[in-house]
């Protein structure tokens, strides 16, 4: 490659990368059609089954590698794979396929993972595209044993930027500890796991960047902004010299952040909690001196489960938060199992009472351990939520007869169903905090998918920011506590405006919270709230994102420069 060149995907880690790249699982395995002897057949289906316990036990060595590194939270990541070695949809279907049409066992592989992936594919959803690619991920594991290779060991010194088309959570265990920096995926999305492992494992990711060029070679320069989306490839000296400056400011900044508080310049406290998905980012919301988990998504431990955790189990892991967080509060979102987050089996439907149960029973007796609050997701109707209060109620009741030990626990909701924020007046005489979700809001008021439109600008239209405002007034007015937890409060430019708008507690992503102390440290609340009242009389996102562009610089230029915010 000569010319420098720019790809943009979806920013799933934040961070500057500068490293060599390193390819990985790019060896395009062709499977091609073998007839074989009926003498064969026998052979061929030993060698297909030694090859599926060959591949079965390195997804195992990986799972003990991940859980010996990062404890057990991430070993259900894997258990999808593992499930699937012993499943008899792929595993009896390929051994048939060999036997009754005498062919080569690559070849009744391919075929019946095609087979498995269609319907997934024909659902446009990010979920299950992604359960379509764990399908690939294991016919490629099987389609290596099969040919006997073992896999690449990294041959590379200094930092690595791994360039995937996707990566399987089981080589992402391998692949992303240091010396890797950056990764770089042609596919996923932000919620993958193998985003999730980035974040946890502090590599700068973009993913999901479509077709990357095919002359990218082992030990390229590559260049990953993990704030921007961008990947540069075979930069200038002077591009590379500018990223490693970018990387080491981010770097020495989050150092000097993380003891910081988030006053305002009128001298406004602002609360940042952080939001997490799974149990080990407690760690880092505690180093970041997060004032909370203002949003614990708990379906991210359901994913690739067919089941979620037993009551036991949840209750442990609850615990375990909890007492990391302790005295601050943690705030545990019941499932959320709309939109992505699915689980894989499709009778979740007849299940979710019986699990919504199970899970409020283990926050209950999980409350005695230090502060926490519940929450429901989108709620849509006064009726839905009184419904789940009484739940809440009941299981309580339950549990005291069985002389549980429990502390008060404030039920609320997520305001991101237009309806909610419509009535928001009327909930917040039910609820006992709001917290305002702006990815969904913005999703169902202007009819976009968040996972394909623009999540950053959704929020910015004058028709979301009048809803984010009748759910804070309401708030107020009622007395109840009100954060925003959606992606407007974890975006630099538009978290001055939800300042404006009189949130004054805000839930970001974790790693996002030492930048947004800084941004709060440099908004003026009078500047903001004009701001925001100016905002609300905009025609559309683009129009009130250069009104906060030029009414904040003032205040947030130098701060936003610096990172390569905007
Ligand atoms: C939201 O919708 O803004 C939100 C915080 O919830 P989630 O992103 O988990 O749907
Ligand atoms: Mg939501």
């Amino acid at each position: 490659m000569s010319e420098p060149s720019h790809l943009r995907g979806t920013a799933a880690s934040l961070g500057v990368a500068v490293g060599r790249a390193r390819l990985v699982g790019w060896e395009r395995r062709r499977c091609p059609r073998r007839q074989i002897e009926p003498a064969a057949v026998s052979a061929e289906l030993a060698r297909f089954a030694s090859a599926v316990s060959s591949s079965g036990a390195e997804i195992e060595a990986a799972k003990r590698e991940l859980t010996q590194k990062h404890g057990p939270t991430y070993a259900p990541i894997l258990d999808v794979h593992l499930l699937m070695h012993g499943d008899a949809l792929l595993v009896d279907a390929v051994s048939n396929v060999i036997r009754e049409k005498r062919v080569n066992a690559e070849w009744a592989l391919s075929e019946v993972t095609e087979r498995l992936k269609k319907p997934l594919l024909e659902d446009p959803s990010s979920y299950f595209q992604e359960r379509a690619s764990d399908i690939d991920h294991v016919k490629e594991h099987l389609l290596r044993h099969l040919s006997g290779q073992q896999p690449r060991k990294l041959n590379v010194d200094g930092p690595t930027v791994i360039i995937a088309r996707d990566l399987t959570p089981a080589d992402a265990v391998h692949v992303l500890a240091p010396p890797t920096v950056g990764l770089v995926t042609e596919h996923g999305g932000g919620s993958s796991h193998t985003a999730i492992l980035a974040r946890t494992f502090g590599v700068a990711a973009v993913v999901g960047l479509g077709p990357l060029p095919t002359d990218i070679e082992d030990g390229d320069l590559v260049l990953v902004d993990g704030f921007s989306g961008e990947v540069t490839l075979d930069a200038s000296p002077e591009q590379r010299r500018a990223a490693e400056r970018r990387r080491d400011r981010f770097v020495a900044f989050l150092k000097a952040e993380r003891p910081r508080n988030a006053v305002t310049q009128d001298g406004v406290s602002i609360s940042v909690t952080a939001n997490i998905e799974l149990p080990t980012e407690v760690a880092a919301a505690v180093e970041n001196a997060a004032d909370g988990i203002g949003l614990y998504r708990t379906e991210f431990m359901c994913l690739d489960r067919r089941e979620p955790p037993s009551e036991e189990d949840q209750l442990d892991l609850y615990r375990g938060v909890i007492r990391a967080m302790t005295p601050k509060r943690v705030v545990f979102r019941t499932f959320d199992w709309r939109g992505d987050k699915r689980l894989r089996l499709n009778g979740v439907a007849g299940q979710e009472d019986a699990w919504l149960e199970t899970q409020i029973r283990a926050v209950l007796r999980a409350s005695a351990e230090g502060p926490v609050a519940l929450m429901f997701p989108m709620i849509a109707t006064l009726t839905e939520f009184r419904a789940a209060r009484a739940r809440v109620d009941q299981c309580r009741a339950m549990l005291r007869d069985q002389s549980a030990r429990l502390a008060p626990l404030p039920v609320g909701m997520m305001v991101e169903v237009p309806s909610a924020a419509l009535l928001a007046d009327r909930f917040a005489k039910d609820a006992d905090f709001f917290a305002v979700g702006t990815n969904d809001l913005a999703q169902h008021a202007l009819a976009v998918d968040r996972h394909h439109g623009h999540c950053v600008a959704g929020p910015l239209d004058p028709a979301v920011l009048t809803l984010l405002e009748r759910a804070i007034s309401a708030a107020r007015a009622a007395e109840i506590p009100c954060s925003m937890c959606g992606g407007m409060a974890a975006d630099p430019v538009s978290l001055g405006l939800a300042l404006g708008l009189g949130y004054r507690h805000v839930s970001v992503p974790v790693g996002f919270v030492p930048l947004a102390r800084a941004v709060i440290r440099n908004v003026d609340l009078e500047a903001a709230g004009q701001a925001a009242h100016d905002a609300l009389e905009c025609v559309s996102a683009d129009e009130v994102r250069e009104l906060l562009l030029e009414r904040l610089e003032p205040s947030l230029g130098a701060l936003w420069k610096a990172q390569g915010l905007v």
